[in-house]
């Protein structure tokens, strides 16, 4: 799952933190799902939000001042049409919103909110000029890679696997833990965490160099909630609720969300978390690419009762859809800019049809059709959307970002309680495959399909 309210509801998670100057993009909607009809568009469009040039110093929660001259080095790497094909069909919200910056015929001038130097000047390249030299990312490209001449398809790529969310003790917390009986449950962290085990092997013996961001079930930042009582009392405050109650025990529903205490153990396990592997990603690991690895879930209700639902799908994001209000965060911004002129798009969609069309074809799961204004489709795979999570940004490289079952549609909980096995066994009556090696199989067969058709051989 990506961020899922599930006591709240969207627009009130979305208002409580667009006011907190979180990104409202990271939170999901309650209720979504193929069969869902699509509601009229007035009712699910956000409030119309074009950003304000008195708050483009905003800094989003946990984040740093950018240092803007790093876009510098962009100079003269992409042409003005490069930019706005990118930007219109990918970055940019669907619907045309004002954007934060000004193009003009030679460069892109992007507001930093800071009074000193309150503007920096991309300048788009010519015909005239020769693309910028790509040494000055820390990831090497499909067509960087070395030839394969003969060698195994993955040989040379550095994959980092991000096991998506912390699992173990945290799991109750991170509000992954899912049980239907007493004596049996699922974690969303321990799954993918399992994944990510069984997937290094296979990746390893097709020649890539596989690291985890996270190999066991415990945080990776070495904060905890208790460190972010200020924040979290700063943060109810500006969003209008002045005295909030600081623990939830006895609150039901969304009040939840507005007590100190939701708020220090969110901003511990999704904020300063990913922050943390952000980090290590950009700073020790420097893979070519990073897959991370969820699991979706349907909103089911209170913890101590869930409920099934009936539906079970896939999805894979990229990084883009930065709605109006997350470019007010000048550090949301500059990361954005980065990105589009790092030219990641172009290897993150190619790459998440790819797994996405093995993951199509191991699972069988149908495409998730988001109804929702922070996601947009991303190229033609209909199983490919673009989103702005904080994971997909922060980290500096190609992220493809893995969304398949549902934990709580009945088969894939059941399937998914049995962990990894090779072949079949019975589950419920019937012969099935592991719904973790189905998993695995997907990916492998993704990315072998991508390196093996898109690598230079010689
Ligand atoms: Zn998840």
């Amino acid at each position: 799952m990506t961020f899922l309210f599930k006591t709240g509801s969207f627009w009130l998670a979305a208002l409580l933190s667009s006011a907190a100057g979180l990104s409202a993009q990271e939170i999901r909607p309650p209720v979504p799902g193929s069969s869902v009809p699509a509601a009229p568009a007035v009712s699910l469009a956000p409030p119309a939000l074009a950003p304000d040039p008195t708050r483009l110093a905003k800094i989003s929660q946990l984040g740093e001042v950018p240092d803007w001259n790093t876009l510098a080095a962009y100079n003269q790497t992409l042409t003005r049409e490069e930019f706005e094909t990118a930007w219109k069909s990918i970055y940019s919200a669907e619907g045309g919103l004002p954007p934060p910056f000004e193009i003009t015929p030679s460069a892109v001038m992007v507001p930093t909110g800071d009074p000193t130097k309150p503007m920096v000047r991309i300048e788009f390249r010519t015909g005239a000029t020769s693309p910028a030299k790509r040494q000055q990312f820390s990831w090497r490209s499909t067509r960087d890679l070395p030839p394969l001449k003969g060698r195994p398809p993955l040989s040379d790529l550095h994959i980092a696997l991000d096991p998506g969310h912390i699992g173990g003790p945290w799991a109750r917390m991170e509000e992954r833990f899912l049980s239907f009986k007493p004596g049996e449950s699922i974690q969303e962290g321990d799954l993918s965490l399992l994944t990510a085990q069984v997937l290094k092997e296979r990746l390893m013996a097709l020649g890539a160099v596989v690291t985890l961001v996270r190999d066991k079930p415990e945080p990776v930042t070495e904060l905890r909630p208790p460190d972010f009582q200020d924040v979290a009392l700063k943060t109810l405050i500006e969003a209008g609720v002045p005295k909030p109650l600081p623990t939830y025990e006895g609150v039901a529903g969304d009040a939840k969300i507005l007590t100190v205490q939701w708020q220090t153990e969110k901003l511990f396990y999704r904020v300063s978390e990913i922050h943390a592997r952000a980090n290590k990603v950009n700073r020790q690991i420097k893979p070519d690419l990073v897959v991370c690895l969820h699991f979706n879930a349907e909103s089911w209700g209170p913890s101590e009762a869930p409920q099934f639902s009936p539906q079970n799908h896939l999805h894979v994001l990229v990084n883009g859809c930065y709605a109006a209000v997350e470019l007010e965060q000048a550090d949301t911004r500059h990361e954005m800019f980065s990105r589009l002129f790092q030219r990641v798009h172009e290897e993150e969609i190619p790459l998440a049809a790819a797994v996405a069309d093995g993951l199509a074809d191991t699972t069988r799961l149908t495409p998730y059709v988001y109804t929702t204004p922070n996601a947009r489709h991303a190229g033609k795979n209909p199983y490919v959307y673009a989103r702005n999570l904080l994971a997909n940004r922060l980290y500096q490289c190609p992220v493809v970002y893995l969304e398949p079952y549902v934990m709580n549609h009945e088969e894939s909980y059941r399937r998914l309680l049995v962990g990894h096995f090779v072949g079949r066994t019975l589950i419920g009556g019937r012969l099935t495959t592991s719904a973790i090696e189905d998993y695995v199989r997907g990916v492998v067969q993704g990315l072998v399909s991508h390196y093996q058709s898109q690598r230079r051989s010689s």
